[in-house]
């Protein structure tokens, strides 16, 4: 197959004028081109007068070598497709079904893979399925009570399902493992254009009927999903694990224990620590959630064509004079904060957005790292606690609603009274505040620098009526559980998978691992 790549088209092509172009560049006939596929698309804003489509197609054409040889252009190669491709070598019989606890991005990749090739997983998830959980977080967000087991954190499809559903990922793919997430994705209703988007995503709306067709394709192929159903002990003898214990009452012998239990399953990592699982503590970040309207990101970005283009995004990053790193976290264009909290009087922020991307104002986290020299203790649940105090101070702040400020204000370190010329699109209740009461003061000097230095790149990121949210905490796991070269724990059988046990950061690198843990359970075990 020949690839080309860089070839450029104005946004306002047509198919016929990318299909002219793939010829002319080959130096064919349109006819002579048997088959082709768009295998990236982005968007080249360098020069803001002159926006371009970049793309890099695969196409099938029969006496390729002779093309290739008589276009001499560097961009046009012979290539052939990473197919993704799993050695199931397993010889160990299991003796029970493989068990595999929470259906985020990890865990719901890992028990299909697992349904698909006949191991029958038992799916344990301690919140609901994905159309009551809809309907609990509403309630959540429009009265402001908690269900502390189902919410934005816990429930049918993860943390990511109130989400923006970007499925961008830095992990190189040179084993086809993201590809196939996307196939997967695809497969399961995702629109086609994730797989070639260099920036794909699917939107909170799409993604729950998709995660909702994972679901039922695991239960036809034989497996099983029980929601409302919280690990909540493991039983192992000679440190192999031999059942696990749900909701306090019900014993399920198990001799292979998926854990996917995101950042958020805080009462579950204390279980495990107090197991004597292996779990060190590790670095994330913490901020806040700041709200642009979108208008000023897209002028920005794409100058003055912004609105034939899609809502611009932005990602920026920044070094500070104290020695921090400041930067733009799960950019949502176009889209909604939310109340994305999990714990009785503790409160934690987040962004999500639909589709289509068309709501009025943009956010994203503006966060700074923090490191395990920075937390209170020295536990491997330090930075939990840590977490879990500036979630409580936020609390106290909004007196259970989401703090609000303006950046003028935050950088005053005074109280909002009243706010300027945008209003915060937020999931959920919000009170005007001093969200700087709910950091450390290291963090929002770093964000206050950040903030300026942003607004080089972006003009306006630094108006002083830019809304700031609190808190923005759960950014990636405050732990990591230690595997060894076959992914399990220190108990053998027990697999940590995924974002809260510290392999994985968004939902693509997620279930990324949830599939990296399915390879390595048949290439121990056989199937049923
Ligand atoms: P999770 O998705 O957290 O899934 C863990 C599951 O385990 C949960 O459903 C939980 O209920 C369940 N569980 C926990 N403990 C137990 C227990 N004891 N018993 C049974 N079940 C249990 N990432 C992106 O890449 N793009 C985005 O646009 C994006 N936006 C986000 C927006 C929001 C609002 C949030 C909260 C997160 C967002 N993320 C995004 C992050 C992304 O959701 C996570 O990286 C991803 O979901 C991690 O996947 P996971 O499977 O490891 O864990």
């Amino acid at each position: 197959m020949i690839k080309i790549n860089q070839l450029k088209l104005s946004i306002e092509h047509s198919k016929e004028s990318l299909e002219d172009k793939i010829a002319k560049t080959l130096k064919i006939p349109k006819e002579q081109i048997l088959h082709y596929e768009i295998a990236k698309r982005s968007i080249d804003a360098r020069k803001k007068n002159e926006i371009l489509y970049i793309y890099s197609i695969e196409v099938e054409v029969t006496n390729e070598k002779k093309i290739i040889d008589r276009c001499k252009n560097q961009n046009v190669v012979l290539t052939k497709k990473t197919v993704y491709q799993t050695i199931k070598d397993g010889t160990q019989p299991m003796k029970h079904r493989p068990v595999v606890v929470g259906t985020g991005p990890a865990g719901i990749f890992c028990a299909l893979k697992l349904a698909e090739d006949g191991f029958k997983p038992i799916v344990i998830e301690r919140g609901e399925d994905v159309d009551k959980r809809v309907e609990t977080v509403n309630t959540f967000w429009k009265e402001n009570k908690l269900n502390n087991e189902s919410n934005v954190q816990f429930g049918e499809g993860g943390a990511g399902t109130f989400s923006d559903g970007k499925l961008n990922t830095l992990v190189k793919d040179v084993t086809g493992r993201n590809t196939e997430v996307l196939r997967m994705f695809v497969e399961h209703g995702a629109p086609t254009e994730i797989l070639y988007l260099n920036k794909p995503h699917i939107g909170t709306d799409r993604l729950r009927g998709v995660v909702k067709a994972m679901r039922n394709r695991i239960i036809q192929l034989g497996g099983e999903v029980r929601f409302k159903t919280k690990l909540t002990d493991i039983q192992f003898e000679k440190d192999q694990v031999t059942s696990i214990e749900v909701n306090g009452r019900e014993t399920i012998p198990c001799d292979v224990l998926v854990l996917a239990i995101g950042h958020s399953a805080r009462d579950t990592f204390e279980m495990l620590y107090k197991k004597q699982f292996d779990i060190k503590s590790k670095p994330f970040a913490i901020g806040v959630r700041m709200e642009h309207p979108q208008e000023i990101i897209s002028k920005s970005q794409y100058g003055d064509s912004y609105t034939k283009l899609p809502a611009a995004d932005y990602k920026v990053t920044h070094q500070t004079s104290n020695g921090r790193g400041v930067y733009s976290f799960c950019m949502c264009p176009g889209g909604f904060v939310v109340n994305a909290s999990s714990e009785s009087d503790r409160l934690v922020v987040n962004g999500m957005s639909n589709y289509d991307r068309d709501e009025k104002n943009a956010n994203s986290a503006i966060i700074v790292t923090v490191n395990p020299e920075d937390f209170d203790e020295d536990s491997p649940l330090a930075g939990m606690e840590f977490q879990r105090k500036w979630e409580r101070l936020a609390y106290e702040e909004g007196k259970g609603k989401v703090p609000v400020q303006l950046f003028g204000d935050f950088e005053a370190n005074r109280p909002s009274t009243k706010l300027g010329s945008m209003t915060p699109n937020l999931k959920g209740e919000y009170t005007l505040g001093n969200v700087r009461n709910c950091l450390p003061e290291y963090v929002c000097e770093s964000i206050i620098e950040g903030v300026h230095a942003f607004d080089k790149k972006i003009h306006g990121f630094s108006k002083a009526d830019a809304i700031m949210l609190g808190v923005e905490t759960r950014t990636s796991s405050p732990i990591k559980m230690i595997r060894n070269e076959a992914f399990e724990s220190n108990i053998a059988g027990v697999y940590p998978c995924g974002e809260g046990a510290g392999y994985a950061g968004g939902i693509t690198s997620a279930a990324m691992d949830g599939i990296k843990v399915y390879e390595m359970i048949v290439h121990k075990y056989k199937s049923l």
